[in-house]
C-alpha cells in the first residue's frame, strides 16, 4: 500500500490540501486495507481554521474564475483535465481500488474511462451555458433571462464510487464559474486529492476547486456558513435530513442523492438468462455497494424455479478475492464496520425476518472484508431485509402473480430511486415503468448510467437532479432576470 502513502506526501508538497497554519486541534484517523486489514494510511482532519480559511479562498478564487475566465477558458481547462486523466488512468484506478476495495476490472473499464468522458462532456457545454431566453412583453421593454454561477459551492461525497461523485460534483460546478470545496468520504480520502492534482495540472487557478478531508463533522462544519451557496450530497437519507433542515436555515440551495431500496421486476415472458444477469449486476455490481441496486427482485411465480436455478448456477461463477487481480469479480467490502453491518442483515434474515438463505452470506476465513454474494428466498414485503437499504452484497427474492399487485408492492416503500423491469412485451414495460414511483426505470437493461441523463431518486431517495441535461445542470445556476426601457 505504499503507493497511497507516496501520493500523500507528493500531493502534501503541492500544497493541494489545507495544510495546517495553527497549532489548533488537528484529528487524525487511520484507515487500514480491506484486503488485510493491515494499516494503509494515515489522514489528518481539516480543523475549523482549515475551513474557514478554504471558504475565503474560495469566494475570492471564484470572482476570479468567472470575471476573468471565458466560459471557453473555463472548458479548455476541463477539456485538459480529462486529457490527463486519460494519461493518469492506472494509477487513479490504483488508488481506487485501495481506497474501496472494489475490483480494478470495474474501475479501469468503467468509473475512470466514465470519468474521463465526463470531464469532456462538461468541457463541451459553454455553447448553451448562456442560454436565456428574451420575453417579448412590450414594445418599449426589452427583457430577458441569463444565468450565472451560484459562487461557492460544496459537494460532500460517498465512498462507493468516490473518483465518479468528485468528478459528477465538480465538473459542471466548475464550468459555469463556481468555485467547489469537495469533502470526500472519511473512508475514501485519496481520488479527490489526485483530482485536485489534475485540475491543477490542466491551468485551474488556486483555490476553485479545494479538497477538505474528515468525517461528517468537518462537512458539516464547511456547510454552516451563508457563504456556501449550494450543497451538492451523496449519501446516506439519514444525513442529506440533516443537511436539507440546516440548509433551509440559510436558504441555501441542495440537490441530495440518497440511498434506496429498488424494485427489479421479472415478468414471465423474459429472457430467463439476459433477468438473471441484471439481477447478478444489480445486486453484485461494485461489491452491492450501488445506491440504485434493485435489490427487492420480484419474479414471476410461473418462472421462479428456471430464475433461481439460473441465478445460483450464475453466482457461483463469482470470482471472490483480490479486487487488483484481474479476474475477481467480488472483492471485500469497504471496511470492517460495513461488513459488519451487512453480516448482521444476514443474521435478520435468518432468524428475525425468517427468510431462506439460498446461496451465500458467508464472512471469508481471512482478515480482510470478504463476504460471498447472498441470496435470500420465500421473502415477503414487510420484512426488514427487504424494506431496509443494506447496501452490500443481499439480494432479497420475491413473487407475484400480475402487473397491477408487482407495481403496487413496488411502490410501497419510502425509497423512490430507481426500477428495473425484465420482459420482451417493450408496450408494457413502458406503461409499467409510468406507474413507478422512481427517478431511473432500467428495462432490459440495470445500473446504466450514461452522465448526459439527469441523475436523482424520488421521495426519501434525494431531492433535485444531477448529472448532464438542463435540469440537472441548472441546478449549478442563477437565474436572472432583466428588464430594459428602451423608449
Ligand atoms: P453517509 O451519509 O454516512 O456519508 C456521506 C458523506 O456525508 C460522507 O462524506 C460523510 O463524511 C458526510 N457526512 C456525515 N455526516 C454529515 C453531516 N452531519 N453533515 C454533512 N456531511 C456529513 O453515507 P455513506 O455511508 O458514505 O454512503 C452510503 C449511502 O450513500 C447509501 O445510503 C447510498 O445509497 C448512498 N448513495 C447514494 C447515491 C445516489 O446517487 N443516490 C450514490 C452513492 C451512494
Amino acid at each position: 500500500m505504499k503507493n497511497v502513502r507516496t501520493l500523500f506526501s507528493h500531493l502534501k508538497r503541492k500544497r493541494l490540501t489545507v495544510t495546517p497554519t495553527t497549532t489548533e486541534t488537528r484529528i487524525t484517523y487511520e484507515l487500514q486495507s480491506a484486503v488485510d486489514g493491515s494499516p494503509r494510511v494515515k489522514v489528518t482532519s481539516a480543523n475549523s481554521s482549515d475551513i474557514q480559511r478554504a471558504i475565503e479562498d474560495a469566494q475570492l478564487a471564484q470572482q476570479v474564475w468567472y470575471n476573468d475566465y471565458s466560459a471557453q477558458e473555463r472548458a479548455r481547462i476541463l477539456s485538459k483535465a480529462s486529457s490527463i486523466l486519460s494519461c493518469r488512468l492506472d494509477e487513479v484506478a490504483q488508488i481506487e481500488v485501495m481506497d474501496t476495495g472494489r475490483c480494478i476490472s470495474e474501475i479501469r473499464t468503467n468509473d475512470i474511462p466514465s470519468a474521463i468522458h465526463m470531464l469532456s462532456y462538461y468541457a463541451h457545454l459553454p455553447g448553451i451555458l448562456s442560454h436565456g431566453s428574451v420575453q417579448d412583453v412590450h414594445l418599449s421593454l426589452l427583457s430577458y433571462t441569463h444565468r450565472e454561477p451560484l459562487g461557492v459551492t460544496v459537494g460532500i461525497g460517498a465512498w462507493n464510487f468516490p473518483f465518479l461523485n468528485t468528478v459528477s460534483k465538480s465538473a459542471p460546478a466548475l464550468i459555469f464559474g463556481n468555485s467547489m470545496l469537495y469533502k470526500p468520504s472519511e473512508l475514501t480520502p485519496s481520488s479527490a486529492l489526485i483530482l485536485a492534482d489534475i485540475y491543477r495540472e490542466a491551468g485551474l487557478p488556486e483555490g476553485v476547486f479545494q479538497v477538505l478531508l474528515g468525517d461528517g463533522n468537518v462537512a458539516a462544519e464547511m456547510i454552516h456558513t451563508e457563504h456556501v451557496r449550494k450543497i451538492s450530497f451523496t449519501g446516506s437519507v439519514e444525513t442529506g435530513k440533516k443537511i436539507y433542515k440546516n440548509a433551509a436555515e440559510k436558504m441555501q440551495k441542495v440537490t441530495l442523492e440518497l440511498g434506496g431500496k429498488s424494485p427489479l421486476i421479472i415478468m414471465p415472458d423474459c429472457d430467463i438468462d439476459r433477468a438473471v444477469q441484471g439481477a447478478i449486476d444489480a445486486n453484485f455490481y461494485a461489491n452491492g455497494q450501488v445506491c440504485s441496486n434493485g435489490t427487492r427482485v420480484y419474479v414471476h411465480e410461473s418462472i421462479k424455479d428456471d430464475f433461481l436455478a439460473t441465478l445460483v448456477h450464475q453466482t457461483e461463477q463469482l470470482k471472490v478475492g483480490d479486487p487488483m487481480d484481474e479476474a475477481t469479480m467480488i472483492g471485500p467490502m469497504v471496511s470492517k464496520d460495513h461488513m459488519n453491518k451487512v453480516l448482521e442483515y444476514i443474521r435478520i434474515g435468518k432468524e428475525d425476518d425468517g427468510a431462506t438463505l439460498l446461496y451465500g452470506g458467508e464472512k471469508l476465513n481471512s482478515n480482510g472484508n470478504f463476504i460471498t454474494p447472498c441470496i435470500f428466498v420465500d421473502c415477503h414485503d414487510h420484512m426488514r431485509i427487504v424494506q431496509e437499504e443494506v447496501f452490500g452484497m443481499l439480494m432479497s427474492v420475491l413473487t407475484f402473480q400480475d402487473d397491477d399487485e408487482v407495481v403496487a408492492r413496488a411502490n410501497a416503500t419510502k425509497f423512490g430511486l430507481a426500477a428495473g423491469i425484465y420482459t420482451n412485451d417493450i408496450a408494457k414495460a413502458l406503461r409499467l415503468s409510468k406507474k413507478l414511483e422512481v427517478g431511473n426505470v432500467y428495462i432490459n437493461t440495470y445500473n446504466d448510467g450514461p452522465c448526459e441523463l439527469p441523475w436523482g431518486g424520488m421521495k426519501q431517495s434525494g431531492i433535485g437532479r444531477e448529472g448532464g441535461s438542463l435540469e440537472a445542470l441548472y441546478e449549478w445556476t442563477e437565474c436572472k432576470s432583466v428588464y430594459v426601457k428602451i423608449d
